[in-house]
This record gives C-alpha cells, structure tokens and sequence, in this order.
C-alpha cells in the first residue's frame, strides 16, 4: 500500500516537473486563477490578444510559472494588485515566449516602487529618472519596477515598455555580460551583422537622423533594450521604419513574426 502511495507521488512530480518551462522553485503563496489572469491578459496585453487560443495557453501557463518561481514585493509604501502582478510576469513572457525551454534563472525577486526613483533608490526627492533597473552587487538577482512605469508600458498607445526593457537586460545579462548581444538567442552567424546594424544606427541616432529614441545611444546594451521594447509594441511600425533591424530582431526572438 505505502509503495503504492511512494509511486503515485513519484508519478505526480514527474508531471509537475515535466509539465513546467523550467526548474525553478515554486513559491505557493503567489498564485493567481487562471480565469483572472486570462481576464487581465485581455483587457491590457496586446501582444496576448494576437496569439492563436493554443499559444494563449501556453502564454498563460508560463505567466503562472512566472508567478509560482518569482516573488513580486511592493516596497516604500507601494500597493500592488493582481493586475500588477500579471503585467510584470506578461513582460517577462513576451521576449520568450518562441522559445521552449527558458526561464529566469538570473532572477528570484522583482521589487516594485510607488513612483520613478533616483540613484539612492529615494522615491520622494526633487530629482528621478530612473523607471526600472535590473540589480548588481546587493541587488544582484533583483529587479526593480516603478507601478508608473510598469503601467504606462501597456497604455493603449505606448511605444516604450519599461518592463520589456529590464527584462530585456536580464536575458542580455544570461550569458555574464550586459552588452547588447544576447548570447543565448542570437544566431553565431548574425552576431557581426548585428553589431554592424546596432553601431550604425546608433550613429544615426546620434546626428539626429533616426526616430528611435535617444536613450538607445547610450550604450550597446540600451540599445537592445530600447529597440527590443519597439520590436514587441509597435512590430509594424518598426518592420516598416527600420527593415534591417526588425528582421534581425525577429531572428533574435525566435521568428515571433
Ligand atoms: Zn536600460
């Protein structure tokens, strides 16, 4: 009988682990109705009403491993809601949803902030800039998002997404270096028509002569970010504006169009 009872577990873990993207520890407490993420996928995520109901699935199941493997904390007085909590693991979902096998292992915690913050993490001084960041040093494997900024992304008609952006640096941060060449993802082969394709256009950007956003020229790895945020909201847009970088983008993220 107890041998009995030994097998059905081993059976029911078998499927659990099988059944989840990853390894990751689940954390019980998280856990959010499927019929309310659905809900909220809908009403705010572009980028989930465009997939067939199969990949729907599939996006749903990875938002409740998100939620299950990574804690969501509000700090400084931030009040957070399911909502919130679906949008973050959303953001995460987007930039690899084409490819099977993934999941954060760079990432345990994502903290949320009331408003935008400045360099000493002070969300109530005069001067800050600062939407989101992803951790180093004590801060390693961490995340923070301001609510603003989480919530702007997905306005109806945002081009930017702060949320896509530091998770964009998390996956470019997998292979040990936060350069703008995510590693894991891109083909070898395109590794050199990418940094050609990204130093050109940050030339452009700064003689005045592209609309992509500023902020792209900062450094190689803002520019991955900042051009990963147009290629997830504004696709179109981007395919139409800027051919060369959409299609290497789009071989980047798995064909996710
Ligand atoms: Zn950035």
């Amino acid at each position: 009988m107890t041998l009995y009872i030994v097998f059905a577990i081993a059976i029911v873990l078998v499927i659990i682990v099988i059944k989840l993207p990853g390894n990751k520890k689940i954390i019980p407490e998280q856990t959010i109705p499927e019929i309310d993420i659905k809900k909220i996928l809908t009403a705010q995520v572009l980028f989930f009403n465009k997939l067939n109901q199969a990949d729907q699935e599939i996006f749903i199941a990875r938002v409740l491993y998100f939620l299950a493997t990574t804690k969501i904390s509000p700090e400084k007085g931030a009040i957070i809601t399911d909502e919130h909590r679906v949008l973050v693991a959303a953001s995460a979902t987007i930039p690899l949803f084409h490819f099977d096998q993934w999941s954060y292992e760079n990432l345990d915690e994502v903290i949320i902030y009331p408003d935008y913050f400045n360099e000493k993490f002070d969300v109530s001084e005069k001067k800050r800039s600062i939407l989101g960041m992803v951790g180093d040093g004590a801060m390693h494997r961490k995340m923070i998002l301001s609510l603003p900024a989480l919530l702007e992304g997905y306005s109806r008609y945002a081009t930017s997404n702060t949320a896509i952006h530091e998770f964009v640096h998390l996956i470019d941060k997998a292979d040990g270096a936060i350069d703008g060449v995510p590693e894991y993802l891109i083909p070898k082969e395109l590794v050199q028509p990418w940094l050609q394709e990204m130093h050109e256009t940050i030339q452009e950007i700064h003689k005045n002569k592209s609309d992509i956003r500023d902020y792209a020229a900062t450094n190689e790895a803002e520019f991955l970010a900042v051009v990963s945020e147009y290629f997830f909201q504004k696709p179109k847009m981007l395919q139409e504006d800027h051919p060369e970088l959409f299609s290497l983008l789009n071989e980047i993220y798995g064909k996710h169009l």
